[in-house]
C-alpha cells in the first residue's frame, strides 16, 4: 500500500504545530474528545432530521481504555464516524476542518454547538504518539476503514472491521525520554484528572474502567482488585443551571473545589447576557485575599469555557484590574478561537464581556455596601487596597466607578463611612471634605494638624494606607467637594476676624518669622504664624500637590530619586514658647538659632520622620533644660 503524503501544508508545518502551539501535552486529550462530542452532536442532529434513525441516550458515550502494556491509548466514540473520503479529507489536510464544512452545509444549526471549528485539534495527538490508527464506521456505511500514520511523512488507509457506527482512536505513545514521562497518559488518576480538568461538562459519559478494591467473596480477610466502568465527567456543568435549580451549598461547594478555598465566598453572581456576545458568568467575591495577592505572583482572571469545554485556565483580559480578586468563570459559545483553543483570537469579545463584568462586580458590591454592612466591611478589610489602587491605576480612567465603594475612618462617627455619608453630612459652610495622614488611628488623633478642623466640628477622614492620599488626590473632589488635608498651607476654614489677626501677627513678627526661616535654611521653605494651632506649639505643613506624607512613602520605595515636600514650620504664636523666642530675638540670637533646630526637630518627631541628627538634637534640648 502507497503511503499519502499529508497535503498541502508541509511536514515541517505540521511538526511545526504539534510542538508549539499548545503549551501543555495533556490537552491532546482534551481535543480527541472534543471531537469524539462533536461526532455525537453531528449524528444526534440527524436523528433528529431522519425518522429512520432511532438511538437512544445510552447509545452516546466516550470511551477511554489504557493499556499499559502495549502502550496504548484508546479513544471511542459512538458518534456520527467518518468515510473513506472523510478519513482523507479531514484528516490527510491539516487545518481543513470537517466540523465547519458540516455546519456550512446544515445552516440551521443553531441548536447544536460545535467546539471543533480550527482543523487543527487531532493532530495534537502526535505530541504524546508517534503511531495512531483512526478506525472509523460512517453513519449508513457498510465498510469501516483505518487511517493510520506513523510519523508525520505521511498517512496509509486500508479497509478495517467496525462493527457499529463511530469512531475508535488508537494512540501509541513515544517512547519515554530523560524530561517526558508519556506513560503518565496511561495512568488512571492522571488520566481521571485530565478529563476532570478539561473535560468536565461535556454533555456525553466519559466513561473508562478503573480499578477498584473490594473484599474477597470466599475470604473477607483478602481484598482483590476488579474493573469497574465509570463515568469521569459530571456532565453538566453548575452555571449551565437555573438559580432557582441551585442552593447555597451548591454554589458555595463548587466554589471552594474549584477554587481550593477553604472558605465560602462573601458573594456569588450567576449572570447571563444575550446579544451580539452571548454568555455565562459565575463569579465570587472571596472571603480573604490569597496569600499572595498584593504580590507580583498573583495572577488574575477567570475561567473561560466554551460550551462546557474549558478553554484557558485564568484568562486575564476578562477581569478588569481593579476587580481582580473576583475569581470565577465564563462559558461562551459565541468566541471565535483561532487555531488553537488555547490562544484567543477575538479580543473585542473578551473586552465586552469584561465591560459587562465589571459593571455587574460594581453593582454587586454596592448592593451589599448598601444591605449589609458587616460583610462588605470584611470585604473591605481584604480589597480596600486593591479598590483603591483601582482609582489610582490608569490616570484615574475608573474612579468614577470606584467612589462609591471606597470608606475610611472617621474622627467624629468611630467608624468606616463613605464618601457619600461624609457628604451627607457636612456643614452648610463647610468647603472641603477634610482628611488626615498618618501611620495609625490613635497616631492621627494626636496631630496637632487636627486640632483647629476638629475644634470646627469638621468631621476628618483617617488615611493610614500608603495608597489613601494618592487616591484621594486622584479623586480630587467627590460630588463638588474637594479634598483638603488638615496639613495643607492653606486650610481655608478660619473666620475672617482669624484671618485679620494671623495677618497682623505675621506683620508684627515679620522679622522672627524670617530670622527663624535663616536659621533652618533650606530645610523649609517658610516659617509662619498657625491658625490651626490650639494647644500644640509647632507643627509641620506642606504647600503643593505633594503632602509629608506622601514624601514619606514615595521615598520608601526602593528607588534612587528622592522627592521632597514644600515644609513650613507653623507656630502657635499663643503658647507660651512664643512669647519666649520673641524675647530671644532682642537678647540672644545664637540661643534662638538653638530654639529653632529644636522646635523645627519636634515637628519632624511629631509627624514620625527621621530627625538629622538626633544626638545635636538631644544635646540641644539637655543644655536648654539646664
Ligand atoms: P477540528 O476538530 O478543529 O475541526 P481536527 O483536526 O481535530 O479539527 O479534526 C478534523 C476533522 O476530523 C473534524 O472537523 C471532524 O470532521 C473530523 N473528526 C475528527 N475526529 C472525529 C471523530 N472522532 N469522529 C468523527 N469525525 C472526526
Amino acid at each position: 500500500m502507497t503511503k499519502k503524503a499529508f497535503k498541502s501544508e508541509s511536514k515541517r508545518l505540521l511538526e511545526l504545530m504539534i510542538n508549539s502551539i499548545y503549551t501543555h501535552k495533556e490537552i491532546f486529550l482534551r481535543e480527541l474528545i472534543s471531537n469524539a462530542s462533536d461526532a455525537m452532536d453531528k449524528l444526534y442532529y440527524k436523528t433528529l432530521s431522519d425518522e429512520n434513525l432511532s438511538f437512544n441516550r445510552d447509545d452516546f458515550f466516550i470511551r477511554i481504555d489504557a493499556d499499559k502494556e502495549k502502550r496504548t491509548l484508546t479513544i471511542l466514540d459512538t458518534g456520527i464516524g467518518m468515510t473513506k473520503e472523510e478519513l482523507e479529507e479531514n484528516l490527510g489536510t491539516i487545518a481543513k476542518s470537517g466540523s465547519l464544512q458540516f455546519k456550512k452545509d446544515n445552516e440551521k444549526l443553531e441548536d447544536v454547538d460545535i467546539i471543533g471549528q480550527f482543523g487543527v485539534g487531532f493532530y495534537s495527538a502526535f505530541m504524546i504518539a508517534d503511531k495512531v490508527t483512526v478506525t472509523s464506521r460512517a453513519l449508513g456505511a457498510d465498510e469501516a476503514y483505518q487511517w493510520e500514520a506513523e510519523d508525520t511523512e505521511g498517512y496509509t488507509i486500508s479497509s478495517a472491521e467496525k462493527e457499529s457506527v463511530g469512531t475508535e482512536i488508537v494512540l501509541y505513545l513515544k517512547e519515554n525520554t530523560e524530561d517526558e514521562q508519556y506513560d503518565e497518559f496511561l495512568d488512571e488518576y492522571r488520566l481521571r484528572a485530565i478529563v476532570k480538568k478539561y473535560s468536565d461538562y461535556i454533555r456525553y459519559p466519559i466513561q473508562m474502567e478503573v480499578t477498584k478494591t473490594r473484599a474477597k467473596e470466599d475470604n473477607k480477610e483478602e481484598f482483590e482488585e476488579y474493573k469497574e466502568l465509570e463515568t469521569l465527567n459530571s456532565m453538566v456543568p453548575i452555571w449551565k443551571k437555573s438559580k432557582a435549580e441551585l442552593s447555597d451549598e451548591d454554589y458555595n461547594g463548587f466554589y471552594k473545589d474549584k477554587f481550593f478555598d477553604f472558605e465560602d465566598p462573601l458573594s456569588v453572581i450567576h449572570t447571563s447576557a444575550d446579544g451580539i456576545t452571548s454568555y455565562i458568568a459565575l463569579l465570587y467575591i472571596p472571603a480573604h485575599a490569597p496569600y499572595d495577592y498584593y504580590t507580583k505572583d498573583f495572577e488574575k482572571g477567570l475561567g473561560l469555557y466554551t460550551n462546557g469545554v474549558m478553554i484557558m485556565d485564568k484568562c486575564a483580559e476578562l477581569l478588569p484590574d481593579c476587580f481582580r480578586f473576583v475569581k470565577g468563570l465564563v462559558d461562551s459559545a459565541d468566541l471565535s478561537l483561532n487555531i488553537s483553543r488555547e490562544i484567543l483570537q477575538h479580543d473585542r469579545q473578551l473586552k465586552t464581556i469584561a465591560n459587562h463584568l465589571q459593571k455587574k462586580i460594581k453593582s454587586e458590591l454596592a448592593g451589599m455596601l448598601k444591605n449589609d454592612r458587616e460583610k462588605y466591611e470584611i470585604f473591605y478589610k481584604n480589597f480596600a487596597r486593591q479598590l483603591k489602587f483601582g482609582i489610582y491605576d490608569n490616570f484615574g480612567r475608573d474612579k468614577e466607578l470606584l467612589q462609591d465603594l471606597l470608606m475610611f475612618y472617621s474622627s467624629s462617627e468611630k467608624k468606616m463611612v463613605t464618601l457619600s455619608e461624609y457628604v451627607s453630612r457636612m456643614k452648610e459652610d463647610q468647603k472641603y471634605i477634610y482628611y488626615a495622614s498618618g501611620e495609625s488611628i490613635e497616631k492621627i488623633d494626636k496631630l496637632p494638624q487636627t486640632e483647629l478642623v476638629a475644634e470646627r466640628g469638621c468631621e476628618i477622614l483617617y488615611l493610614t494606607e500608603d495608597v489613601d492620599e494618592f487616591a484621594l488626590q486622584m479623586l480630587h473632589a467627590y460630588e463638588e467637594k474637594e479634598f483638603k488635608s488638615v496639613s495643607a498651607g492653606d486650610l481655608d476654614i478660619e473666620t475672617e476676624a482669624e484671618k485679620k489677626e494671623n495677618e497682623k501677627k505675621k506683620e508684627e513678627n515679620k522679622d522672627l518669622f524670617l530670622f527663624l526661616k535663616d536659621a533652618l535654611g533650606d530645610k523649609v521653605k517658610e516659617v509662619r504664624a498657625s491658625s490651626r494651632l490650639k494647644s500644640h506649639p509647632v507643627c509641620l505643613t506642606s504647600e503643593g500637590a505633594l503632602s509629608i506624607e506622601m514624601e514619606k512613602i514615595l521615598n520608601a520605595m526602593p528607588h534612587d530619586q528622592k522627592v521632597k515636600a514644600d515644609r513650613i514650620l507653623e507656630i502657635n504664636v499663643n503658647h507660651p514658647i512664643f512669647e519666649k523666642i520673641v524675647a530671644l530675638l532682642e537678647s540672644d540670637k545664637d540661643k534662638l538659632k538653638q530654639y529653632a533646630a529644636v522646635l523645627y526637630d519636634s515637628a519632624l518627631l511629631i509627624e514620625g520622620l527621621p530627625i538629622e541628627d538626633p544626638v545635636a538634637y538631644t544635646n540641644a534640648v539637655c543644655e536648654l533644660m539646664q
